[in-house]
């Protein structure tokens, strides 16, 4: 199961209500650099999280730090009762508004993606409530 599906919970709270994953992915980025992760560990976006990339994503201007191209992009997955069980990608700001009116338990997970090599990785959740949807949208 690819990570950004089965996100670990063991994020860290930065900012209220976002758990950043920067610790686990600095692990992995050390992993691959000393050699115990291969690129094809690091490096195996699913088809969907692909296509999601390639139409849905927000461009990062940081490079990526596997294959330190360009091709780094953000994208936003909604998991929650009524969504469906992967998750639904969301697009943009409106896409998050609709999700937080429809007043129900909704979770959002930001994974980073490289449309050059194809790593990816868990970068943020954050739930999304009433007060917060200005502050945490794309
Ligand atoms: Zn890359």
């Amino acid at each position: 199961m690819p990570r950004w599906q089965n996100p670990s919970p063991k994020g860290s709270q930065a900012r209220e209500g976002v758990v950043s994953y920067k610790l686990a992915r600095r692990r992995t980025i050390t992993a691959y650099e000393k050699g115990s992760k291969t690129a094809q560990e690091v490096c195996d976006a699913q088809p969907e999280l692909r296509r999601v990339a390639h139409h849905h994503a927000v461009d990062l201007v940081e490079d990526c730090p596997i294959c330190e191209g360009e091709g780094l992009v953000l994208v936003t997955f909604a998991f929650g009762p009524g969504l469906p069980k992967m998750g639904r990608c969301v697009a943009d700001k409106g896409e998050l508004e609709a999700l937080r009116l429809r007043g129900r338990s909704t979770t959002c997970y930001r994974v980073e993606v490289c449309r050059q090599c194809w790593w990816n990785h868990l970068r943020e959740s954050f739930a999304l409530s009433p007060a917060d949807v200005a502050s945490t949208a794309p």
